[in-house]
């Protein structure tokens, strides 16, 4: 069984996420409490650690330095979360080279574990750029049930989409969705189709 240390402040939070991963098949620790956090990590190494930006004692960014700087534990993957996706968040979670960035407000707790077993290598995932091929982007997105837009309404970046190979639906399973790389907006749900 997969293991993951969910260590956010806000313990609705807390229970949504534990919810997501429990339905996924993962066993899971949570804390709202940087310390701990720490203490458990060391004590107890899991596959994936889940840190909130704004930890009390010990935040994220503190907890990816702690996990560095110990030999025993420096190859646990750390996942900052950020309930507002703060640039300054973003820049720190770059920087100290977290696994993934997770903002509050826009990805669901769902989609986080996808994420995560997907860092874990139990899924696949590809990235189609819209500015590879706008032509054939602009088709695939029709077909997929999108619109043919290839930018961006928000900031005109193009898009990509994320097509994640659900191995354990027998791998012909993709689940696709649509979404801004620059300012991550997101452009319907997240679906599961045949390819
Ligand atoms: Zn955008």
């Amino acid at each position: 069984m997969r293991t993951i240390l969910i260590a956010l402040k806000n313990q609705n939070m807390i229970n949504n996420f534990r919810k997501s991963f429990t339905d996924n098949d993962f066993e899971v620790k949570t804390t709202t409490d940087g310390n701990e956090a720490l203490r458990s990590i060391l004590e107890d190494p899991p596959e994936m650690v889940l840190a909130d930006a704004n930890l009390n004692n010990l935040n994220a960014f503190d907890l990816l330095e702690k996990i560095e700087e110990n030999e025993e534990v420096n190859k646990v993957p750390l996942i900052v979360f950020s309930q507002t996706g703060a640039k300054l968040h973003r820049e720190k979670a770059l920087e100290l080279e977290a696994k993934d960035f997770i903002v509050g407000y826009s990805d669901s707790p769902r989609e986080t574990a996808m994420r995560v077993k997907r860092h874990l290598g139990d899924e696949k995932a590809y990235i189609f750029k819209m500015i590879s091929n706008p032509q054939a982007g602009a088709e695939l997105a029709e077909d997929l049930g999108y619109g043919r837009e290839t930018k961006c309404s928000s900031c005109e970046k193009d898009l990509s989409l994320y097509l994640l190979r659900r191995l354990e639906l027998g791998g012909d399973i993709f689940q696709v969705s649509l979404f801004c790389p620059n300012c991550s907006k997101k452009y319907g749900e997240s679906d599961k189709k045949a390819i």
